[in-house]
């Protein structure tokens, strides 16, 4: 903990209004949502996706008294009982801050890049090395220049090892990293074959991750990403690799069964064998990284034997799940430390869809709770994250129940648990499981979370984020962002993409009827709400839950008006609808004064914004059109603002106009199948994959030469053939014209196609040039753009197309 003067001594600022000196810093924070303990922390306001000066207030009111700025607004005139300092940029003011902390300790520090499988080595590590020291580790993937800063500030006394992550996507950020970092030992990981953008070539991305070594004792690599490198560096050279005379050679690499490896390897003199058990390449990869690692610790083989035989897998993201009677559940029974604790209540506490949070906690096998330090922080995050809910299952929580500020629940084991389940009340909450493995909370798992059909549609969070903050950094700061959940959010599932959108702070919701809004509402979601095609049936509703409708026509605006004036409501919130040439709905451009006669009659209504939808914006032969239109806008919307006396926002970009049409942002843009991941035409924009359809392999049968498959015996085998029979059918969604060879699924790597028609619940997938087995994972789009083209569509028709059974898991890295 540091004096807020300390503070300023490190950062040397361009100045600093400090009110109280002996103000302590303990936390350090930079997102106003995620503030806990306000009186023992600074606000760093950075200029990243959002302008954090723009919430100096919130974090001010949530307790906060002292704060880096980088513009020189006087704020102290404003907070006069706060701590200010003000300078030249507050990333950099960050980083130094933790620079200068990890400068505190002398306890080996280990640095990890490479481009897979980091976050997997700094698990295995610590599952390897935690019986001799007490390791801290970068927590989930913070590896960027933010989440290094954030990680190193985590260091304390209380450990003997730290294990920190360092990624980096363009030149010039490894330098920054290592700055902060200073790692005692640098570990490079596996170096991906993707051409990245930002580097000019794979020796060019490889020589910037190497520069993290720069100033280590020893660096481990596999040789064979070095050869064609120099390396000037001072440290120590480990390397690794199947040639002769490297630092760990590696004899021999064979398969032991379905489940294992068992890898040969020389090092010092002495030949070793170790049980990997794993059997893909890039874990067997992994694992040797460890082994490498370890020999520098001046570790046995045959410890390091023992121990990597029984390494686990790492899960690497906390997933939500459906559960029964209107629950969520996280499912996180993987790492049972108190920093992984932290971060899936964190998780657990952005999840807004539910009254009540739950959670059940196991005693955790990796913490001891003798050591003061350990329960204090422990009764500090239990507190913190205000739970109504609290099942403490073991021997040594239940005897600390009281001392927690929760109410609580007590079990000796997972079995009086379960027997006990029944009486328990466990509907609208999001329930945290967290236990350790010998816990078994997968049987609690099992009787929460809803059962249903194997087929399942996966959302990945980490990647909507991402293309959200792709998108939202084409926008200039003063453009709002609308985005569209209409249509179960393109097939997502409504609850859970509008409280990750509402949480990073989008402006606007769009349904496209009264019902999706107001199952948004019923969730928690206080954003306005735009609804696309309200009727005279539903505005009951639309007022009760403060929905705002799109008023397209003077039959709508009239029923509208009369409903609000018998019910004595005034100024009511309403958008315009302009139809400036897409010919759907909406006020022609001619009928302006018309409309402006009606809106100045009263103010019933309040317009808060006219917007139109460009009918071709992705299409170049289209551009004067396009122009046409938003022209076309402009103008109504002067005519209307002249008439009706206020400003109101203006709109008519959606994805490709957001990509294509930068003249045509106006106040507001529309995002809706960009943030899905598809769509984009732009090649620097770096969008992600939301969706996966999944399901999997139920029977594999061997066929000969002749046989038919399927309905009508339309699949013909023309050779000796296997044949798949996978869990997935037009009533999924899966349509039937992908059937007879035109849909293309992947299996275990491997691309299949389908053969005879599709049908209800199943089709069928031509395996013969494949090694798949059953039970293997078929992913149903492997491209779904391509997908959408070979049967004549559109990736939004495929993805709306998904039905309701099919069960959705929304996950986050
Ligand atoms: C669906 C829709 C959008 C979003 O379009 P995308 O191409 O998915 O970005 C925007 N505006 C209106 C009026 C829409 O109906």
């Amino acid at each position: 903990m540091y004096k807020i003067s300390e503070v300023v001594q490190v950062l040397h600022p361009n100045r600093a209004f400090i009110i109280d000196p002996s103000s302590l810093v303990q936390h350090i924070f930079y997102d106003s949502r995620k503030i806990v303990q306000a009186d023992l922390g600074v606000f760093f306001a950075l200029q990243k996706n959002r302008d954090g000066h723009g919430y100096v207030r919130e974090a001010y009111d949530k307790g906060v008294r002292s704060f880096v700025l980088q513009t020189d607004e006087e704020q102290e005139k404003l907070f006069p009982d706060a701590n200010f300092i003000w300078v030249d940029d507050s990333l950099d003011a960050l980083q130094a801050l933790a620079a200068f902390h990890r400068q505190q300790f002398s306890y080996p520090v280990i640095g990890i890049t490479g481009s897979n499988g980091k976050t997997i080595v700094k698990e295995w590590l610590y599952q390897l090395m935690s019986p001799e020291y007490r390791i801290y580790r970068s927590p989930k993937s913070y590896n960027s220049q933010l989440g290094v800063a954030l990680s190193l500030w985590g260091l304390s006394e209380q450990y003997t090892l730290a294990i920190i992550e360092a990624g980096i996507s363009e030149r010039g950020e490894m330098a920054r990293l290592e700055d902060m970092i200073k790692p005692t030992v640098g570990l490079l990981t596996n170096i991906g074959v993707a051409h990245k953008a930002g580097f000019s070539s794979k020796e060019e991305k490889i020589a910037e991750k190497l520069l993290l070594f720069k100033d280590a004792e020893t660096m481990i690599f596999p040789n064979s990403y070095v050869e064609n490198i120099q390396l000037p560096y001072r440290p120590r050279k480990f390397s690794w690799g199947y040639d002769e005379g490297l630092s760990l050679e590696v004899y021999s690499v064979k398969q032991l069964n379905q489940r294992s490896t068992m890898v040969t390897l020389y090092h010092g003199g002495k030949t070793f064998a170790v049980e990997v058990p794993f059997v893909d390449k890039a874990n067997v990869e992994n694992a040797i990284s460890c082994i490498a690692l370890m020999l520098r610790f001046g570790y046995e083989t045959g410890v390091i034997a023992s121990r990597i035989k029984e390494l686990q897998p790492v899960a690497m993201r906390l997933e939500l799940k459906k559960g029964k009677r209107n629950s969520s559940i996280i499912d996180d029974s993987y790492s049972n430390d108190l920093d992984a604790l932290q971060i899936a209540l964190e998780f657990l506490n952005q999840q807004r869809q539910h009254a009540r949070k739950i959670l059940i906690l196991s005693d955790l096998p990796g913490v001891s709770l003798a050591d003061a330090k350990s329960l204090a922080k422990l009764k500090r995050l239990l507190g913190e994250y205000r739970l109504d809910k609290l099942i403490l299952i073991g021997e040594v929580l239940p005897q600390l129940a009281d001392q927690f500020d929760v109410p609580s629940i007590s079990y000796r084991g997972t079995v009086e648990f379960l027997a006990d389940f029944r009486s328990l009340q466990f509907e609208n909450s999001t329930i945290l499981l967290k236990g350790g493995r010998e816990f078994h909370f997968e049987q609690i798992s099992r009787l929460l979370v809803a059962k249903s059909h194997d087929t399942v549609l996966e959302i990945n969070l980490n990647a909507m984020e991402n293309n959200l903050n792709s998108y939202r950094q084409l926008l200039p700061k003063n453009v709002k962002l609308m985005t569209m959940v209409k249509a179960f959010s393109y097939g997502s599932g409504s609850f859970e993409i509008a409280n990750l959108l509402q949480f990073n702070g989008v402006d606007y919701l769009t349904v496209a009827f009264a019902d999706e809004g107001v199952d948004l509402r019923g969730a928690g979601i206080t954003l306005p709400i735009v609804v696309m095609s309200p009727d005279e049936n539903t505005f009951e509703s639309i007022v009760q839950h403060q929905l705002e409708p799109e008023i397209y026509s003077f039959r709508i605006l009239n029923t509208f008006l009369s409903f609000l004036k018998d019910r004595g409501i005034t100024t009511y919130p309403v958008h315009i609808k302009v139809d400036t040439g897409m010919h759907r709905l909406g006020f022609m451009p001619e009928e302006v004064d018309e409309l402006v006669a009606i809106l100045k009659r009263d103010s019933i209504l309040e317009i808060r914004s006219a917007f139109s939808h460009l009918a071709s914006a992705g299409n170049e032969k289209d551009n004067a059109f396009t122009q046409q239109q938003i022209d076309l806008l402009e103008q109504f919307t002067a005519q209307l603002k002249a008439g009706i006396g206020y400003p109101f926002l203006r709109h008519i970009a959606a994805t490709s106009g957001i990509e294509r049409w930068p003249q045509a942002y106006f106040d507001m843009v529309r995002l809706g199948i960009g943030l899905y991941g598809i769509g984009a035409e732009r090649q620097d924009l770096p969008l992600r994959e939301v969706s996966t359809l999944k399901t999997n392999v139920t029977q594999i049968k061997h066929l000969p030469a002749g046989e038919t498959v399927g309905y009508n015996r339309h699949g013909v085998l023309k050779r000796d053939s296997n044949i798949a029979t996978i869990k997935i059918g037009y009533a999924d969604g899966y349509d039937r014209r992908f059937g007879n060879g035109v849909g293309k699924m992947m299996v275990n790597g491997y691309l299949v196609p389908t053969i005879g028609d599709i049908c209800m619940d199943m089709c069928m997938l031509d395996v013969t040039d494949a090694d798949i087995a059953e039970e293997d994972e078929v992913i149903v789009y492997p491209d779904i753009k391509l997908a959408a083209e070979s049967i004549g569509t559109i990736p939004y028709e495929l993805l709306t197309s998904i039905s309701q059974r099919v069960k959705r898991v929304y996950f986050y890295e």
